[in-house]
């Protein structure tokens, strides 16, 4: 038996159409948090008495819209990370042919940074935002420089993330790509996730392969259906599989 990251290299080296589906935890070398660590977002409550996701839900979205973008900008929004050796990796996979997509249930643009061109965002992107009265689309930049709620110039409607939030639904087009990715792949690199949040962690019991990678800090519900289960930290076995796939 190799050890697990020979395993995993071999499984890449192999493959042509292999899908990454990734969470929160493919950012936190990057210096975003994750959700459900112990130093993760879920840990620190902010100011009221509500959990984060509830402050990450549409009904408080509409109900206090204020301390939804206090939460947002403070708490969700890192716009100096820059992306980690796992995204770099990711995108060198792609263009050498190994990876096909990437399915992040991530928000912060970072596989795209790196140079990933098929990347599935089942969650949005906080890089998009739009004015939900007249549609008119807004960069990040022009949220993080709003004095509280962002405010449309042309029509004073409330400019949000394109962002999926609590009680909020998936796009279809994207859901479906994401589901003909990961149908079609002859791998799957499940990583950084702790498969918690529905309907994007269902998603990865339409692979019907036998390459089914969980490389994970911490156990996860999927561990039992996988080929091989890496508990460590991701940024290190990327690092030493590309070593060893020469890339
Ligand atoms: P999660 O926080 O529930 O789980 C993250 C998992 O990654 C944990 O099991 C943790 O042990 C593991 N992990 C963290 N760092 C790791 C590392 N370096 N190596 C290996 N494993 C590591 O995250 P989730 O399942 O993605 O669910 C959180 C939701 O919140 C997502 O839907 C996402 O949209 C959103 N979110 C996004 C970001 C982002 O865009 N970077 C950050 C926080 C939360
Ligand atoms: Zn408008």
């Amino acid at each position: 038996m190799p050890d697990p990251v020979t395993a995993f290299a071999d499984i890449l080296a192999n493959a042509s159409r292999a899908v990454f589906f990734g969470g929160a935890g493919v950012s936190t070398e990057s210096g975003i948090p994750d959700f459900r660590s112990a130093d993760g977002v879920y840990a620190k409550r902010f100011r009221r008495h509500l959990s984060p996701e509830e402050l990450v839900s549409h009904s408080f979205l509409a109900a206090d819209p204020a301390e939804f973008f206090a939460f947002y900008k403070e708490r969700l929004v890192y716009p100096d990370a820059k992306p980690n050796r796992t995204h770099e990796a990711l995108a060198k996979l792609e263009a050498a042919g190994h990876v096909a997509a990437v399915v992040t249930q991530n928000i912060d643009g970072l596989h795209q940074a790196a140079g990933s061109k098929v990347v599935h965002e089942l969650h949005g992107s906080i890089h998009r935002n739009y004015c939900v009265d007249c549609g008119r689309k807004y960069p990040l930049s022009f949220v993080l420089a709003a004095d509280g709620v962002p405010r449309c110039p042309d029509c004073g409607g409330m400019v949000r993330p394109d962002v999926v939030l609590y009680e909020e639904s998936l796009d279809d087009a994207v859901l479906s790509d994401s589901i003909r990715a990961i149908g079609q792949a002859d791998a799957l690199i499940v990583a950084g996730t702790s498969l918690a949040v529905y309907p994007a962690a269902g998603l990865i019991r339409y692979y019907r392969g036998h390459h089914l990678v969980i490389l994970n800090r911490t156990p996860t519900p999927a561990d039992a259906d996988a080929d091989l289960v890496i508990h460590g930290n991701m940024g290190d076995a990327f690092a030493e599989a590309m070593k060893i796939l020469g890339l």
